[in-house]
């Protein structure tokens, strides 16, 4: 059999770690698979590379992970096509760094492997630069080095333009570069291996009995990609929906069954909520005072679309005295420039860094009245107020305060009755369920 395994950039965050990955892909091989493994860059290497172009542009930056205020999960500074084109050059070396040192660490255990870089195995792209689009895989070099029998270690996140440079895939793009080379060989499934046991009702590291779901539908998880559960890049899921690949989300750290990503079923359709999400990572902009004729708004979002920024809720208020004011949310690291944008029209603009988005996902919402209603209630009575709200068939959204965003996502897992089942012991079921500690010093 043909496997396919991603691993994350924690599961390479040490040698020792590095050398355990070998280990694991060696047992893939004398079971009588074939294996091609992709591989992200060390855990926070990529954070750093980005840290040093901001800071080079901006010397007052600060070097550890200065990109963003927000934690590390943050594009890379917008810059000129040059400079993006720099930014892929650099950050895309991380993955190659740990493809070749995974590559030696199996040669070291006795095996045979080879490492391969995006042009070498053959990751044909467009040229947007830092969020490239997959165009084609050319497969021949990784059929050869697999019929010479040697493990295939692919540097994740890289591919190359049609000029011949190097584009990566936007943050977390080795899932992306995974499930397509997966698709492209006709694998039974793409496992991806990271630094928990599976998909979980929500994010382990938030709220610690947060209960592994054992099968999700690709529409569920694209749902849950894009309000923000990272444990896979919202593309890799758009592939491998597109190609029917199953995904396998599962711990780098032992061999336990996790979540399997899959065509819809009958059987999913029970459940109404399956997990919830927080996304920190968003910003409101209101513009008021808007002449409240056809046409505005149409301007208005025009505007920010060919600065390229993207737009996720909105709401219009009711008109005034000929005038409206309306308000979105863009992701926190494009606020600046909508805010500059817009100024720059003539537009009277207030911003607010300080919300989040907090999500609901289900199939079951398709067919069961009531969700709503019942998230308002439970936020209502933590005392949270509830600023946007936007729905999809399956996903419920709502923009609160960023110092409730944890309270009202412990809120709604629990109250939607996400939970496991309770452990006398306490926090030790969610502790487990991340799995081990780091091993780095
Ligand atoms: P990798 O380096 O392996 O790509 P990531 O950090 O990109 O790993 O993704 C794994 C992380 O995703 C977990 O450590 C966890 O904190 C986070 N996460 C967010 N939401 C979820 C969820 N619903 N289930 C599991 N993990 C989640
Ligand atoms: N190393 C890249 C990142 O940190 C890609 C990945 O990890 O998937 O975004
Ligand atoms: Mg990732």
């Amino acid at each position: 059999m043909l496997v396919f395994q991603k691993y994350g950039g924690t599961s390479l965050g040490t040698l020792d770690r590095i050398r355990r990955c070998a280990r694991r892909c060696l047992g893939v091989v004398a079971s009588g698979n074939e294996l091609v493994v992709v591989v992200s860059a060390m855990s926070g290497e990529t954070n750093r590379l980005i840290a040093l172009a901001n800071a080079l542009a901006e010397p007052a930056a600060e070097l550890d992970g200065a990109s963003s205020h927000k934690g590390p999960w943050v594009a890379p500074r917008k810059g000129g096509q040059a400079h993006n084109r720099e930014l892929d050059q650099l950050v895309s070396t991380g993955e190659n760094v740990s493809a070749s040192l995974l590559a030696m660490a199996i040669h070291q255990a006795g095996g045979q492997a080879v490492s391969l870089a995006g042009h070498q195995l053959g990751m044909r792209t467009d040229d947007a630069f830092t969020h490239a689009r997959i165009t084609d895989i050319e497969t021949s070099r990784i059929r050869s080095e697999l019929a010479a029998g040697r493990i295939v270690v692919c540097a994740g996140f890289q591919g190359t333009s049609p000029g011949g440079d190097i584009t990566t895939l936007g943050r977390g793009g080795s899932d992306t570069s995974a499930v397509a080379l997966a698709a492209s060989l006709r694998a039974d499934v793409c496992e991806i291996l990271t630094d928990v046991d599976g998909v979980f009702t929500t994010d382990p590291r938030v709220v610690s009995h947060a209960r592994k779901i054992d099968r999700l539908c690709f529409e569920e998880m694209l749902e849950l990609a894009s309000v923000g559960a990272k444990v896979l890049q919202l593309r890799s899921v758009e592939v491998a929906a597109r190609f029917g690949v199953p995904i396998h989300v599962r711990s780098s750290e032992h061999q336990g069954q996790g979540t399997m990503i899959v065509p819809e079923e009958e059987s999913m359709e029970s459940v109404v909520v399956s997990a919830v999400a927080l996304d920190r990572n968003e910003g409101k902009v209101t513009v008021v005072d808007l002449p409240d004729v056809p046409g505005t708004v149409a301007g208005l979002f025009e505007a920010l679309a060919e600065a390229g920024i993207v737009v996720d809720m909105i709401i219009q208020n009711a008109g005034h005295a000929g005038h409206t004011d309306v308000s979105f949310t863009v992701p926190e690291s494009d606020l600046a420039e909508a805010e500059a944008l817009l100024a720059a029209r003539g537009d009277k603009v207030v911003t607010d860094p300080g919300i989040c988005k907090v999500s609901l996902v289900g199939l079951g919402m398709r067919s069961h009245a009531g969700v709503a209603s019942r998230m308002f209630r439970i936020l209502a009575t933590e005392g949270i107020n509830i600023d946007m709200v936007t729905t999809s068939t399956i996903k419920i959204s709502v923009a609160v305060a960023e110092r409730y965003g944890e309270l009202a996502l412990r809120a709604l897992h629990d109250g939607f009755g996400l939970a496991g089942p309770v452990e006398p012991s306490g926090d030790s079921a969610g502790d487990s369920a991340v799995g081990s500690a780091p091993d780095q010093a």
